[in-house]
């Protein structure tokens, strides 16, 4: 493992004193976990679960899961995936030791999951026990023009609600587990990705606390949990208030919010956004630093109106902004508790931090 020692370690240290945000990290992978520990990370701020299906082991569960005609059988396909689940929390929340873990529920532009070639689906169709044509003709139903724009996030959970509840469960369980192994309580933080509107947050809550009720009456075990949202949508972002009142926590998704605030595709904008930096429409690429006028001022928005409603609201920020020292100082004015950024990224956001806080400490004495 990467560790931080000598002057750098010192450095570190002195920033840690004076810096006001915390800093976690972006993982979903043990390894990104411990590196982030290594770095210094004091939590996990966004397990994006998606990453964790592309395994051929599982991919073929997942897909079968998404291209199920019925509850039943995708109830199948995910009772196959559970004991995954669970493994990687425990595994997660083993590694964390007791720090704050945000697990995000699924959050798959669709298309990622569908099989492409014929011998994909002929694997789905057999683990499945149905034709391959079914197969064929439900990938087509499921193929979507705008994907980013469309079968994703919570919108799977509302129309699948069964996705969210093995996820839900293997999160409770994985807590369970892990708490007794390592005699530090887990307190799982479970994240619903691109809300818009407070009625999917409720649907989407029932589901959480269904799946909690289940596991602690199983194990006997009852732990603290809380449910947030991510606010990466210009809507979610203006109607904060109203979401605050059942979310315990926002995180920023910058990454959406500045794809649908500028109506900018986040995968195909390199070729435009650099004459869009030279002729000076952007000062910097908006998907690296925040664009702290028009996506800030959402941010800022959302931060006033859900803390008006929940004083005290935990805010934190994981998009990929989260690593970037200008946006960083955006954070800090901002008043949010903290970023979270890829694990290699840590330490900068440790320093950006320190800096932000003396800068701002300076303004106040002007
Ligand atoms: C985001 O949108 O900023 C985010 C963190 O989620 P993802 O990048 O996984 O869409
Ligand atoms: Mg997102």
């Amino acid at each position: 493992q990467p560790e931080l020692t000598g002057d750098f370690g010192t450095l570190m240290e002195w920033a840690d004193a004076v810096r006001r945000l915390k800093v976690r990290a972006n993982a979903e992978t043990p390894t990104d976990a411990r590196t982030a520990r290594s770095f210094g990370a004091e939590g996990i701020g966004l397990c994006r679960t998606e990453h964790m299906f592309f395994d051929p082991k599982r991919i073929i569960h997942v897909r079968q899961m998404i291209l199920a005609q019925d509850e039943a059988g995708r109830r199948q396909a995910l009772d196959k995936l559970l004991p995954y689940q669970r493994e990687d929390f425990v595994e997660l929340f083993t590694i964390m030791q007791g720090l704050p873990v945000t697990i995000r529920l699924l959050d798959p532009p669709l298309h990622e999951f569908l099989p492409h070639t014929e011998e994909d689906m002929r694997e789905v169709a057999e683990a499945a026990g149905v034709d391959v044509k079914a197969v064929r003709s439900a990938a087509i139903a499921l193929s979507e023009s705008n994907p980013m724009l469309g079968h994703r996030g919570c919108r799977l959970g509302v129309t699948y609600p069964e996705i969210y509840e093995m996820q839900a469960i293997a999160i409770f369980e994985a807590a369970v587990q892990a708490s007794k192994a390592t005699g530090q309580t887990v307190v799982p933080e479970i994240m619903i990705p691109l809300v818009a509107t407070r009625r999917e947050l409720d649907l989407m809550k029932v589901v959480v606390d269904a799946a909690a009720s289940k596991v602690f009456g199983a194990t006997g075990v009852t732990l603290d949990y809380a449910v947030g949202t991510m606010i990466e949508l210009p809507r979610a972002a203006l109607r904060a208030g109203e979401i605050a009142e059942s979310a315990e926590f926002f995180s920023f998704g910058t990454n959406d919010l500045t794809q649908t605030t500028l109506g900018i595709s986040r995968d195909d904008s390199a070729h435009f956004l650099e004459t869009y930096q030279r002729k000076g429409i952007y000062e910097k690429d908006p998907f690296a630093s925040l664009d702290q006028e028009g996506v800030g001022e959402l941010v800022q928005i959302a931060a006033e109106r859900g803390r008006k409603t929940r004083a005290g609201l935990k805010l934190g920020i994981c998009g990929e902004h989260g690593g970037d020292p200008a946006s960083i100082h955006f954070c800090e004015q901002t008043g949010l508790d903290y970023v979270s950024c890829s694990p290699f990224r840590v330490p900068i956001a440790r320093l950006a931090a320190a800096q932000a806080a003396l800068g701002k400490a300076a303004e106040g004495q002007k």
